[in-house]
């Protein structure tokens, strides 16, 4: 008995589709949106299939494709308040960026139209591009973001003296020591839960400065219930920038 056409998940290549095409006359491999696809002539037995395959996989694992990259043609964030989506356009200038703003009732929705000669494969322009991103993303925070950080304040009955957003890649929120909190605008990618874990945090570190026993327990105070263990969720998120 041959082997029929069929799909299986291989230990080193992954996801595998076999098809028995009548007219194949050999084994043909190939990569095709991160899976392997495998066209193979009538009547050919397991064993036959085992030993072309054992052939086909150093090749096959030399060629593999990267993941995709983070941006591309018809790429879309939906955060919870606002949303974009990437086109390239060929009527703007080779590097230039540009975006339009479509509202969707309260919720912004911008479409970031590239040049044609932006290239996603690479990392300086993903990274231009990120930053232009971040630009909209500011926006959001000053809007919605700083508004829902001075309702938790309100109730958590800190006294904030002034509120801010930053850049921060990495930091999310800061506290000065006159009181002043300021918040990334990175945070505007994230979902309320989330926000308001780092508010909360940012807003218990008026009163505690370091982060001992009793800054968490005001900290968890604040939050309002136990404090999640989101803290690896924030780490490994896939943020939608560089
Ligand atoms: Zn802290």
């Amino acid at each position: 008995m041959g082997i029929e056409s069929c799909v299986y998940e291989d230990d080193r290549l992954g996801i595998i589709h076999v098809r028995v095409l009548s007219t194949a006359r050999r084994f043909i491999a190939r990569w095709k949106n991160g899976e392997v696809y495998i066209t193979i002539p009538p009547d050919t037995s397991p064993a036959q299939y085992d030993k072309v395959l054992e052939g086909f996989i150093p090749e096959l694992l030399a060629c593999k494709p990267k993941p995709p990259a983070l941006f591309y043609d018809g790429y879309r964030f939906d955060g919870f308040d606002w949303s974009f989506e990437i086109r390239h356009s060929d009527g703007l200038n080779p590097l230039a960026m540009l975006s339009q703003l479509k509202m969707h009732g309260d919720r912004p929705h911008w479409i970031i139209m590239v040049g044609p000669d932006v290239d996603f494969s690479d990392p300086a322009h993903c990274k231009h591009i990120s930053r232009y991103i971040d630009k909209h993303a500011a926006h959001v925070a000053r809007k919605t973001l700083i508004h829902f950080a001075k309702e938790v304040a309100a109730q958590s009955g800190q006294h904030v003296t002034g509120w801010e957003v930053s850049h921060g890649l990495r930091t999310l929120g800061k506290c000065s020591s006159e009181g002043k909190i300021s918040l990334s605008c990175r945070l505007a990618y994230l979902p309320p839960e989330l926000r308001r874990y780092t508010i909360t945090h940012e807003l218990a570190h008026l009163t505690h400065f370091d982060h001992s026993p009793a800054f968490h327990a005001l900290w968890a105070k604040l939050y309002g219930e136990p404090l999640p263990p989101v803290k690896q969720r924030l780490k490994s998120y896939r943020w939608p920038v560089y």
